[in-house]
């Protein structure tokens, strides 16, 4: 939209060399509002401190989508309220208002995810009035504003998910343990025969329940955990331990799941001895093992290798379908699982894995990954030695 430079008030071209050095401070302030203010009426109280001094105005206000102040700035809440008022009768949005044919209010609409806002700038007794100049660079600055502020609601709803999330985690996890308790109980007592013999159909049949339990233990497992690290409730019981004892006893916990891999194990003859939490070490390498079990095909080898060479280390590999380099990074984030054809049938929470390498990292280690699609992957868990 051109304007002829003969509508350019004098003022207004002095403007914008006095303004021109504040360009680069003006761009810097407009990236801080967008990445500090935490809620919208903080970005947009933060928002007419600019707007003012962009077009040398001396009031402001900011009205939202729903016709409500956002934000005021120098002026009286009458002048606030005279201002929401003619908004809201639809007389001037977009438009500058003139009286005795000079421009002392300009109005700027701002197209607003929820609908349309307008940030209104008053002229001060004082100042000069307003040329086409200030109405181009409020119109521009609205721009940026209405992006910010659809932002900031963005963010907003963003971080209230992701508390919905956890609080869910929380809340399914803790009541989906009771009756999965009860569930093992009675499937074991039914498979030891305390119930009254079974036949060998029946036998079967629990025996697979019972696997399928231990499948949705572990997930209750991994939500409440996951639940718990999120709220910072995850504190680490850090004990001297035996890095190959707990890797053992991680493998026999998982037997039932890699009872149809060949699973060869090489590791030192003495201890590997690293203060962790015991238990919380042995989740990070039963998720390592289920997860070589689940992504591999049946019949493979899945290798387990203790080390203690200056840093203690269990690295588990399978000769699995692999993940591709674009997706690596992703695996640890929390609820991420990689859709392909060969991984749909695979239940799972992509939990296992953000949940692994943040434990990881709580002792001063670390979870990496080496992958090559349709071969196989090598996660590999370190940890400090003691010292
Ligand atoms: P899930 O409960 O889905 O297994 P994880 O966080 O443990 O969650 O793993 C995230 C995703 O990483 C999985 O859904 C899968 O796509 C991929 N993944 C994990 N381990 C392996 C592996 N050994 N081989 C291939 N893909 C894997």
């Amino acid at each position: 939209m051109g304007h002829p430079s003969s509508l350019r008030s004098s003022d207004a071209r002095r403007g914008d060399r006095l303004r021109e050095p504040e360009e680069g401070t003006f761009r810097n302030a407009l990236h801080d509002l967008l990445l500090y203010s935490p809620d919208r009426s903080t970005f947009a109280q933060r928002a007419l401190s600019w707007a003012t001094r962009l077009v040398g105005g001396v009031g402001a206000v900011i009205i939202d989508a729903d016709g409500s102040i956002l934000a005021a700035r120098e002026m009286t809440p009458e002048q606030v309220e005279a201002v929401a008022a003619e908004v809201r009768a639809g007389s001037a949005a977009g438009r500058a208002r003139t009286s005795n044919q000079q421009v002392t209010r300009l109005i700027t609409s701002l197209h607003l995810q929820q609908g349309e806002g307008c940030m209104v700038v008053q002229a001060g007794p004082f100042t000069p009035a307003f040329g086409d100049d200030e109405i181009l660079r409020l119109r521009q600055y609205a721009n940026s504003i209405s992006a910010g502020l659809d932002r900031v609601s963005l963010s907003a709803r963003i971080a209230s998910l992701e508390k919905a999330k956890t609080e869910f985690l929380n809340v399914a996890s803790h009541e989906l343990r009771g009756p999965m308790t009860v569930i093992k109980g009675y499937l074991t007592m039914l498979e030891v025969g305390s119930l009254g013999d079974l036949s060998a159909q029946s036998s079967s049949v629990v025996h697979l329940l019972i696997q399928k339990s231990d499948e949705v233990n572990w997930m209750v497992e991994q939500m409440v955990e996951a639940a718990r690290l999120e709220e910072g409730r995850l504190a680490l019981k850090k004990l001297p331990s035996d890095l190959v004892e707990l890797t053992d006893l991680a493998i026999e916990g998982s037997s039932q799941l890699l009872s149809k891999h060949q699973l060869s194990v090489e590791k030192p003859s003495s201890a590997v001895e690293a203060e962790v939490d015991p238990e919380r070490f042995q989740m990070v390498v039963r998720n390592l093992l289920s997860n070589a079990a689940k992504y591999s095909p049946n019949g493979t080898r899945i290798k387990v290798r203790v080390s203690g060479d200056g840093i203690g280390m269990v690295a588990v590999t399978d000769e699995g379908i692999g993940i591709a380099e674009e997706d690596q990074a992703r695996l640890f984030t929390r609820f991420v699982r990689i859709e392909t054809k060969a991984t749909e049938s695979v239940s799972g929470t992509g939990l296992g894995l953000w949940l692994s390498r943040e434990i990881a990292r709580m002792h001063d280690g670390d979870l990496t990954v080496e992958s090559t699609p349709g071969r196989g992957s090598t996660f590999t868990l370190r940890v400090p030695l003691s010292t």
